[in-house]
């Protein structure tokens, strides 16, 4: 069993935890050790047995023995790892000439101007930077700009990033990870527990009483923030009419809305190419990052215009690499090859071909309680009862890590870690999907 609970592992599930690691070898213990030494104490690997990468391919990652890994986890390189287009997009451009937005470059106009046809609704600028950390931030001072306000609602167990504000406004990072008193919380929509019809009024009074506390106190209303697949939270994909009545209340009270599509934009989710589209709102501002180059930083803030015009107006915006000559380069391949090869299509098809097979296990093992998600964003929440519906943590990491031991990654997630997290490229193929399904079998066949 862990000695360090889940607080002192600054609350990451599924975190390796040298303090119990048993049956390492020799080289793994040895590499472990370095790193810690070198990077010291905050930095966390994944699973008992961490995994040490060499190169990748597609959805095969390779250990330094050439042991080959099945990829169910890795949503940045969403276009399959080491794209040949966007390796060559990025090495043409390193080659030919990299600056920032201080000079007129033509590649950025062509890239914004095609990603904001995406969006509808309101939005028409974009602003780039280099994390989705940046890009919360960058919508927050924006958001308290435009309003004069300076509160916060967010999800319960949300995750928005890891700079002073933002994780200002990231519960899940742990109860040693202070929250700013601007920050108020509202239940994730647990679709599992709480019923799907009027689900979106429900969490409209969540949200409402939560203004009128932060109204009450002096700060006002800047933003509601929310991942629109609440990844940290659980996954939650469904009812599909949740942000209407939100955004509604939010709009009442002088707040902005903030669709956090770091984990769900581009394609994840199958149906539509942003999260946010599954619920049919036009939020005021749109965040991304993580797959948006394929594995290449780049990220950014996506904005209505009426927003951004005062905070424009009064002060000005440079960010060194964010928005460089490669970073748009490898977003502008990778926003090709999302189309060239159909992966929101090839996301639905897959992601149902898995969603079905776990939802086919679910009637042999009871410990599976709930299967949910959309496209390749999949969420199996894993329970001690299915009448309490009380979560099974230990069980969800002994999956977890059972299918690490046979070469396949995934993860898990939640307040009570208890969901397994799967999430791979968006290229993953039914071939794969079979082997992950064998493999989750036979892993749940030796709980
Ligand atoms: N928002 C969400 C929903 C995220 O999942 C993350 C990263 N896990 C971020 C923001 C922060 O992105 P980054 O790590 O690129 O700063």
């Amino acid at each position: 069993m862990s000695t360090m609970n889940t607080a002192q592992r600054g609350k990451m599930v599924n975190a390796f935890d040298p303090s119990s690691a048993t049956g390492l070898s020799k080289q793994t213990k040895a590499l472990v050790q370095r790193r810690a030494a070198l990077l010291g104490p905050a930095y966390r690997l994944f699973y008992s047995d961490p995994v040490e990468v060499k190169r990748a391919k597609g959805v095969l990652l390779y250990d330094s023995d050439g042991n080959e890994y099945l990829d169910a986890y890795n949503n940045v390189v969403s276009v399959g790892h080491c794209h040949p287009r966007v390796v060559e997009a990025i090495s043409e451009q390193l080659r030919t000439v990299c600056t920032h937005t201080r000079y007129i470059q033509q590649g950025i106009l062509d890239y914004a101007e095609e990603l904001l046809a995406t969006f509808g609704g309101k939005i028409e600028h974009v602003m780039f930077t280099c994390t989705g950390s940046e890009a919360n931030d960058l919508a927050l001072r924006i958001a308290k700009h435009h309003t004069g306000n300076k509160g916060i609602i967010i999800t319960d167990e949300a995750y928005h990033g890891n700079s002073e504000m933002t994780a200002g406004f990231s519960p899940s990072l742990g109860t040693h990870s202070p929250l700013g008193t601007w920050v108020r919380r509202v239940p994730a929509p647990d679709s599992y527990r709480v019923p799907l019809e009027n689900m979106g009024h429900w969490m409209a009074d969540q949200v409402s009483a939560q203004i009128g506390d932060l109204q009450r106190r002096g700060e006002g209303l800047a933003a509601f923030i929310a991942d629109s697949m609440f990844s940290s939270d659980g996954i939650f994909a469904h009812p599909k009419d949740l942000f209407a009545p939100v955004i509604e209340v939010v709009h009442k009270a002088g707040g902005l809305f903030i669709a956090d599509e770091v984990q769900s934009g581009f394609g994840r989710t199958g149906e539509k190419l942003w999260g946010y589209q599954r619920h049919g709102i036009a939020p005021d501002i749109v965040t991304m990052g993580k797959p948006m180059g394929n594995g290449f930083p780049v990220a950014a803030a996506a904005i209505s215009p009426h927003v951004v015009q005062d905070f424009g107006r009064d002060t000005r915006y440079f960010n060194t690499f964010g928005g460089n000559t490669v970073a748009i380069a490898a977003a502008q391949a990778t926003l090709n090859v999302i189309r060239d090869e159909k992966l929101m299509e090839n996301a639905n098809a897959v992601g149902k071909i898995i969603r079905d097979g776990f939802a086919d296990l679910a009637k042999t093992y009871e410990v599976i309680g709930d299967v949910r998600g959309s496209g390749l964003y999949i969420g199996v929440e894993l329970v001690k009862d299915r009448q309490t519906k009380e979560p099974n943590s230990a069980s969800a990491l002994a999956i977890v890590n059972g299918l690490r031991a046979k070469r396949v990654l995934i993860s898990a997630t939640g307040a009570a870690a208890n969901t397994l997290k799967i999430r791979p490229p968006l290229v993953f193929s039914e071939s794969n999907a079979d082997r992950l399904l064998t493999e989750a079998k036979a892993v749940l066949a030796n709980l």
